[in-house]
């Protein structure tokens, strides 16, 4: 989904709601469909982007290789400036090493447009580990087990008994 800044610039309320879902493609092991509560409010040349996205991703499990689904419900904000605005904000942050306390997010507009898919998969992206584990008690089982029964019939232990008996 893609939002025209012109456009939402000419509404005439300060904040403009958008909620329903959007499916996401190629979200780590499937697509993933996100429901999502989304509002924008123009401040100026500035767009504030808000609100809540809620949805399930498939893994795999680092350990046991398996897949699992991790439910993702977070809340985002991101600030969309202008392109002449956004490397002013740029400058500003390099010169004085400006501390930005307020914790938003800052994006440049491209193309007039605010890429909405983007900004949810970045949220998403967030709150999803680099090493994904399907349960703090996952030891990938399979792996265990097989090493395990190879100690059972270690052939060098028959071998011996084969010996004795003779
Ligand atoms: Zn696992």
């Amino acid at each position: 989904m893609k939002i025209n800044v012109a456009e939402l610039k000419r509404q005439k309320t300060d904040i403009t709601n958008f909620s329903g879902e959007l499916l996401l493609d190629n979200l780590y092991e499937d697509s993933a469909l996100v429901k999502y509560n989304l509002n924008l409010k123009v401040v100026g040349n500035e767009v504030i982007a808000t609100g809540r996205i809620i949805t399930k991703v498939k893994l795999k499990c680092v350990r046991c290789l398996k897949n699992f689904y991790q439910d993702v419900d977070t809340e985002f904000e991101t600030s969309y400036l202008e392109e002449e605005d956004y490397n002013e904000y740029l400058k500003l942050e390099e010169a004085e090493h400006f501390f930005n306390s307020d914790e938003i997010v800052r994006e440049k507009i491209s193309g007039n447009e605010i890429d909405i898919d983007k900004l949810f998969r970045e949220y998403i992206l967030l709150e999803i580990t680099e090493y994904p584990i399907c349960d703090v008690n996952c030891n990938g089982i399979e792996e265990i087990e097989l090493y395990s029964k190879n100690e059972e019939i270690d052939p060098r232990w028959n071998q011996l008994l084969n010996i004795t008996k003779k």
